[in-house]
């Protein structure tokens, strides 16, 4: 990877601040702001019709460079507007009927329990949380004795909102796939810090947002549908993208993922999208783990030194989310007090994450969330704010 003084010379907003909530918005590298600055004014010139058909090669690798980092076809990803928007796509085409069964994650997000609990409801089917194991990770054993034929989707969210564990994806998919169900896995939080490769984790569909660790445009996200899987989805609603108007009566739904998009779309955060993803595989999606990894760990080790602060992160991999709570003071006044010296630090809330919030009677978590472009001085700096409001 580029060294750091390159890596935040590429970042212009990190300059003067500190900066630790990846988790929430990133900061872009500058070629995403100029792409997607670009291509607002071509359209200013010359209309959206035209600035987009002169960059129709460079949208479609807009896929080809997502397939390249998750290692899948072009083909299997539809861009979407959010994670949340590309997970409830895949979701509500997923055939349910009464006394079927869904699962959701110990961890899961607040917008995907919702949306499954509102199936469940119109469909007489029911949502059954997976217990976590004593380490806050999904529970496979619990997993596996839970499972039979009437389970028809498995959510599995990959590293939560709400603190930095990772989930055992691959082995709770192969517990799924065993009873038919299919596996939607939300990688909101790990696509951008963890490598990701849709063969190793054997998910029949995958959703993810632009703006956090991919360091993206607001407003852009995307999901990936198994191939074989996609021919036999109709997504509840369709345009003229994702169909295709056959006869008075007729039409016919468009092959692979794209069934999942419309035709509308903001041109100019997709490209920015683009630019994102290509930069992350220029600078090596490993060496960016490593990277995230080494400063969450050591905010965690030095964290949890500090008198009165407890680090609330479960689980026995980590990735780059830091949560914690100061005793004596609400998350949010950390946040609050933290911003006055100018570190960005983001509060978790209980309705983000309801179940595993209220198991582990938690209102809410700072979280500290570092990219590969902070510097450990600037993690210094954070600390010792840290240890000035505890003490
Ligand atoms: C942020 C987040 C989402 C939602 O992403 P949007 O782009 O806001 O829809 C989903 N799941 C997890 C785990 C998240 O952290």
């Amino acid at each position: 990877m580029q060294n750091i003084a390159r890596l935040r010379a590429d970042t212009p907003g990190c300059e003067g601040r500190v900066f630790l909530d990846s988790a929430g918005s990133s900061l872009p590298p500058r070629i995403v702001v100029d792409t997607a600055i670009a291509h607002l004014n071509r359209e200013a010139e010359v209309g959206g019709y035209r600035a987009a058909n002169e960059r129709l090669d460079d949208l479609h690798a807009v896929k080809t460079a997502i397939g390249e980092l998750i290692n899948a076809d072009a083909a299997t990803i539809a861009l979407s507007d959010s994670a949340s928007r590309a997970w409830s796509d895949f979701f509500y085409s997923v055939p349910l009927g009464p006394d079927d069964r869904i699962l959701i994650s110990g961890s899961d997000y607040a917008s995907n329990a919702i949306a499954a609990l509102q199936r469940a409801r119109h469909a007489g089917a029911t949502v059954e949380p997976i217990p976590s194991d004593s380490s806050g990770q999904i529970d496979l054993d619990a997993l596996d004795a839970m499972v039979d034929e009437r389970v028809k989707l498995v959510s599995l969210v990959h590293v939560p909102s709400n603190g930095g564990l990772v989930n055992p994806v691959a082995e709770a998919a192969r517990i799924a796939h065993r009873v038919g169900a299919l596996v939607l896995l939300d990688a909101c939080q790990s696509a951008g810090q963890l490598p990701l490769d849709i063969a190793e984790l054997d998910v029949d569909a995958l959703s993810t947002t632009g703006r956090k660790w991919l360091r993206g445009p607001r407003g852009t996200g995307f999901l990936y549908v198994r191939p074989e899987l996609a021919a036999t989805l109709e997504p509840q609603r369709l345009d003229l993208h994702s169909a295709e108007w056959t006869g008075p009566d007729t039409y016919r739904l468009v092959d692979g993922a794209e069934r999942f998009e419309f035709w509308e779309c903001n041109v100019a955060a997709r490209l920015g999208l683009g630019a994102a993803v290509r930069y992350l595989l220029e600078l090596g999606p490993n060496q960016v783990y490593q990277a995230i990894a080494e400063r969450a760990e050591y905010l965690r080790k030095t964290l949890s030194e500090i008198g009165g602060v407890t680090v609330r992160d479960r689980g026995t991999q980590h990735a780059g989310i830091v949560s914690f709570t100061v005793d004596g003071h609400e998350p949010v006044d950390i946040r609050d007090r933290l911003a006055s010296a100018n570190i960005t630090v983001t509060v978790s809330h209980r309705g983000s994450t309801l179940l595993d919030m209220r198991a582990r009677d938690l209102n809410s978590v700072v979280r500290a969330s570092p990219h590969c472009f902070v510097s450990f001085e600037e993690l210094e700096r954070f600390i010792g704010a840290v240890a000035l409001l505890a003490s």
